[in-house]
């Protein structure tokens, strides 16, 4: 073919431009076709198209549609319709691609859901076929027994699918040891945009279609050996462009072992423009057995980065990864609780940089010695003493968690101005690291930025993210920095597309990259495979522009709706300095929706919540896989309603469905590393839903539980009747829509408000030495009141004294104590305003004493420290959330400070094994380790903690029987299971509706921990 006409040919098809514009009459017609023709799912609404409109990009493009196919065959079926109704489609696994590649009109197929299996273990070849959609972290898990693991072990393993990774030719923090995708894959059943479904695989042993392709691209590849041999960049990190040099290879790094080539090499980073992969098969590796970890400390970056070229070349052969973090990550690590201990495990001081430094094998003996060579070079190079060595497995774990989660943790920063990817992982040889860096370094200087590094320093591939604020002059900064950073990579020979591939941000350069001959020989690949242009069109051959702001999501015409919010969201509502990173003070940042808009805005659609590992976050994602379930759905959603971009704004239909499974668990709050906190916004969006729609029958009932308890409980019979008449309770769930198959709390006439006095007096609490306050909640204290005992009971044990909280004003005779959280949870915020502000009245004489105030409901007590400190309350709310703590708190702390040694004394042996089950609020919080530690005060206990997500009971969540199922696909995912599994243990749940979900589902009777503590207790 004649190339000089070839690209002409790969002009953009009138269809692009027709299904960009949205036409509602093609997509009415693929909708019905989809709808028709597949059992998949079909999702075409506003909502939806917004949600898949952007991934970890700065872009956003709002497809035509959706498609989740049920099977494979669906796939096929979805391309046929599209190709008959000249619909581009856009292949996606978890969105979170960095560039904007899941990001384009047309119909998305998102083979995450369904289409994600194992189709072909091979162990005596050491491969395995896969579906596209399998994530890589569920395929090692399945490997692990055979002691194998596919090794590109990118830092999104938890939702990154091999489709995706394929698509962007990934590489993980090992690659000096295993390389990129591309070394990896060694075959690939694809569809062309024809229908044709062909095999790639070996180039000489294949036929047909196939061969033909390898044919036509080797050709191309003789045409072109002069520009490949003086454009291509010789390193082993480069994605961009096809990879036409499989067939005269430019990487440092053969493709292949036998050196032949591999024809699903040239699918390999094509980024889903050039086939739609069927499925996968990926050469796996021997799981190393043992690993040691230096980590080296410097106290110049410059020296850290020079030090890469010389640190690998140690190893034999058993070196893996040599990763940097530099000092702003140190410091934004240590200012987060889930990775401060981590973080201070790996340092010496005040360092302005570490190095990761890997080895692995089958020897740990032999790593040590590997280990004691890279202490011996750092002595040489003048920095004796700054190694940590790890050899243990666990603190290597964590600080790889913590390094993963880098980018994360960057992105934390509040405020407009965001760390932005464009130029973060341009590649160059490891002898211009330093000088690369210090250049780059001043180019942000010069723009008014800076950016935080890290690196794969061991490839030279160096993540770096100026700060920009994309709403205001980010555009044009971004551009200027990209031109000279890529002068900077000319200058060095280094590759400008190192890892997360082109997308739209980079799409512009693969030309500037390899010069026009070669980006023409792209366009003919992409003609040539794909004549109908349907496979997302316009990226990598054809791009638009980088900086163009109609594809991004702060666009130009974005503007937030100015909206009155419930609770306080100042915070959020901040300016950053993208110099200095410092944030002005709260309510400064001139947010329409008064914070609320910015905190939705935090979410950078990483996907770190579409996770299956241990943790919390984010439960309705785990049991559905819909990508409206997921935080980072909801939080699309909510910026789509808040921008003007859903009708009826937060109070539409679309944001209900969002928010419906949303169980308010706070697992978000503390796992999502840019720390969304999906449950508050939940009451804030319930909030304006109410004030529109108005409540519900059960809101009012079960909000208003605490108000008519005391009399409800003079009449137990008549109120316990509807649990044992079925006909009853399925009359109340026609009418309150709480489900019949559920039993209701039981009401008893004697319970801890109306029983035996205990405690000391207000006015002796405040005079004795060891004084404590118990808040005692309204579930504990009517249905549970044995736990309020207990707790009465063990802290008298060790030597307190004891007061419980009581009403200040008797204006409401007959009512305890309430911190509004049934309120709160149906977003009625003035009314749980009310009861929490008479609650901190109660408590502030204490607290500002300094006095403990305890309390045993997880989500109660908790709330003290969380929702009332934003519902405009003043400084009586800081001044007792300083003083509340959890009853395992307490004494956990006082443990530590040696106070329990008569508490201790009194208690008797565990004659059972001991599960514990954590609140999800108490896992948010990250107290689950005061649980276990006071569970081991008692003698010879052995507890095991669940690794359980949400019960699934969430306060009234699970009484609805809308969400009955959902409610107990939850709890069946780990916690049942493990409970069934342990027969003979004494489970502990701090948690009302977990007690009450486990004796559903197990019929087993969990205690709140004060009980389990009470019943040791020796007279
Ligand atoms: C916080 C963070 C850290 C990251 N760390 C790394 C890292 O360490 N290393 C790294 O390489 N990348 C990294 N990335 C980028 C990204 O996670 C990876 O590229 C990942 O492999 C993408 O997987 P995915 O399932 O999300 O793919 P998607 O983003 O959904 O898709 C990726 C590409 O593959 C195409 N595709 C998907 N399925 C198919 C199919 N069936 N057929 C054809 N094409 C298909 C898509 O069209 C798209 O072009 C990171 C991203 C984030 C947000
Ligand atoms: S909600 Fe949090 S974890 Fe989920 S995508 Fe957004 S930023 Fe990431
Ligand atoms: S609060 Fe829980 S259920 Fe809701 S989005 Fe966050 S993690 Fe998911």
């Amino acid at each position: 073919m004649n190339t000089s006409t070839a690209t002409a040919t790969v002009s953009v098809l009138p269809t692009y431009e027709k299904v960009a514009a949205a036409s509602n009459e093609v997509a009415g017609l693929l909708a019905k076709h989809l709808k028709t023709e597949t059992q998949g799912e079909v999702l075409f609404s506003a909502a939806d198209r917004g949600r898949y409109a952007t991934d970890a990009s700065i872009y956003q493009v709002t497809p035509l549609g959706v498609f989740v196919p049920q099977h494979a065959q669906e796939v096929a079926t979805a391309m046929a319709i599209c190709r008959d109704l000249k619909v581009p489609i856009v292949p996606r696994g978890g969105g979170t691609s960095q560039c904007g590649q899941t990001t384009g009109v047309g119909l998305v197929i998102d083979h995450s859901k369904y289409v994600r299996n194992i189709l072909n273990l091979d162990l005596e070849a050491g491969t395995v076929e896969v579906q596209p959609g399998m994530v890589l972290d569920a395929l090692n898990a399945s490997l692990k027994k055979h002691r194998l693991w596919f090794p590109v072990d990118v830092s999104t393993s938890a939702q990154a699918t091999l489709g995706g990774m394929a698509g962007n030719n990934s590489c993980g923090s090992r690659s000096i040891a295993y390389g990129n995708m591309v070394h990896n894959v060694v075959g690939a059943k694809a569809w062309l945009s024809n229908g044709e479904l062909l095999d790639f695989s070996h180039f000489e042993n294949s036929s047909g279609r196939a061969k033909q392709i390898g044919e036509f691209v080797k050709q191309l590849a003789v045409q072109h050996q002069a520009e490949l041999q003086t454009h291509w960049p010789k390193v082993l990190r480069r994605v961009a462009g096809y990879n036409l040099d499989i067939f005269d290879n430019q990487n440092v790094r053969p493709y292949t072992h036998d050196g032949k080539v591999n024809l699903s090499h040239l699918l390999v980073g094509s980024e889903g423009t050039l086939a739609m992969t069927q499925s996968l098969t990926l050469r796996l590796s021997e799981l190393p057995t043992a690993k040691v970890l230096g980590v080296v400390n410097f106290n110049s970056f410059h020296k850290a980065m020079d030090s890469a070229q010389h640190i690998v070349k140690l190893g034999n052969g058993a070196l893996t990864a040599v990763e940097l973090v530099d000092r702003t990550m140190i410091d934004l690590s240590l200012k987060i609780p889930a990775f401060a201990p981590t973080i201070r495990t790996a340092i010496i001081g005040e360092p302005e940089a570490i190095l990761l430094v890997e080895f692995a094998g089958t020897d740990k003996e032999k790593l040590k010695h590997e280990l004691k060579q890279l202490v011996a070079l750092m002595g040489d190079m003048g920095l004796p003493n700054s190694v940590v060595e790890m050899v243990d497995d666990a603190p290597q774990k964590n600080l790889w968690e913590v390094r993963k989660a880098g980018l994360n943790i960057m992105m934390s920063l509040k405020g407009d101005g965001k760390p932005v990817s464009f130029i973060e992982d341009c590649a160059v040889p490891l002898e211009h690291l330093a000088e690369y860096t210090d250049a780059l370094t001043q180019v942000f200087q010069k723009h008014g930025t800076k950016g935080t590094w890290y690196a794969h320093a061991s490839v030279g591939t160096l993540h770096v993210r100026p700060i920009l604020d994309m709403r205001r002059d980010g555009p044009k900064k971004m551009r200027a920095i990209a031109e000279e950073a890529s002068e900077l990579v000319r200058k060095y020979k280094g590759a400008y597309s190192g890892e997360h591939g082109d997308g739209l941000c980079r799409g512009e350069w693969i030309e500037w990259q390899f010069g026009p001959a070669i980006q023409q020989a792209f366009g003919q690949i992409k003609q040539h495979l794909d004549p109908l242009n349907l496979l997302s069109p316009n990226r990598i051959v054809n791009p638009p522009k980088m900086d163009d702001t109609s594809l991004m999501r702060f666009g130009n015409n974005y503007k937030i709706i100015p909206i009155q919010t419930a609770l306080d969201w100042s915070a959020w509502n901040v300016h950053n300095d993208a110099a200095t990173e410092q944030t002005s003070s709260p309510g400064t940042g001139q947010d329409p929706a008064q914070g609320l808009a910015k905190a939705v805005e935090m979410c950078n659609n990483n996907g770190t919540c579409r996770k299956f590992d241990a943790g919390t976050m984010c439960p309705s994602f785990r049991v559905t896989r819909d990508e409206v379930h997921a935080t980072r759905g909801r939080a699309n959603t909510l910026r789509l309603a808040l921008s003007g971009q859903l009708q009826g704004g937060l109070e539409s239909p679309e944001v209900k469905e969002a928010m419906d499974l949303c169980v308010g668990c706070k697992g978000c709050k503390r796992e999502c590393p840019t720390g969304v906190d999906m449950a508050r916004m939940k009451i804030e969006v319930q909030h304006h839903y109410n004030e529109k729609h108005g409540l519900q029958l059960k809101d009012t009932l079960i909000s208003n539980l605490p108000r008519y308890a005391h009399i409800a409980s003079q009449w137990p019979g008549l109120m316990n009747l509807r649990n044992q008449s079925p006909l009853l309770a399925k009359l109340a769930e026609s009418l309150t829509g709480l489900s019949a198959e559920r039993s209701w709390p039981e009401w008893k006439k004697d319970h801890f408000f109306n029983g035996p006095r205990v405690g000391v007096s207000a006015e002796e609490v405040l005079k004795t030495s060891k004084p404590v306050v118990l808040f005692v909640d309204t579930f504990n204290g009517y249905f549970e009141s044995e736990n309020a005992w207990a707790a009465h009971d063990v802290l008298s044990a060790a030597g307190y004294q004891v007061h419980i909280a009581s009403r200040t004003k008797q204006d409401t005779p007959g009512q305890h104590l309430c911190c509004g959280r049934t309120y709160l949870a149906s977003g009625q915020v003035s009314k749980a305003k009310e009861h929490a502000q008479a609650l901190l009245e109660a408590l502030l004489p204490f607290a500002q004493k300094g006095i403990a105030i305890v309390g045993l409901e997880p989500s109660c007590l908790l709330t003290l420290r969380d929702e009332s400190l934003v519902m405009g309350l003043g400084e009586m709310a800081d001044t007792v959330a300083a003083h509340a703590v959890l009853f395992e708190e307490f004494l956990a702390a006082e443990n530590k400070a040696g106070k329990l040694d008569s508490l201790k004394a009194k208690l008797g042996p565990a004659q059972k094994p001991i599960l514990v089950h954590g609140h999800c609020h108490q896992k948010a919080f990250g107290l689950m380790s005061s649980v276990t530690q006071v569970i081991q005060l008692i003698p010879q206990a052995k507890v095991d903690l669940i690794e359980s997500s949400c019960c699934g009971m969430a306060g009234s969540f699970g009484y609805e029987a809308s969400h009955l199922e959902v409610s107990k696909q939850m709890a069946e995912a780990n916690l049942l299971p493990s409970i069934r599994n342990n027969k003979d243990a004494c489970v502990v749940a701090d948690g009302t509706s977990c007690r009450h979900q486990i004796m559903d589902g197990t019929e087993r009777n969990a205690i709140h921990v004060a009980l389990l503590l009470a019943r040791h207790l020796q007279n």
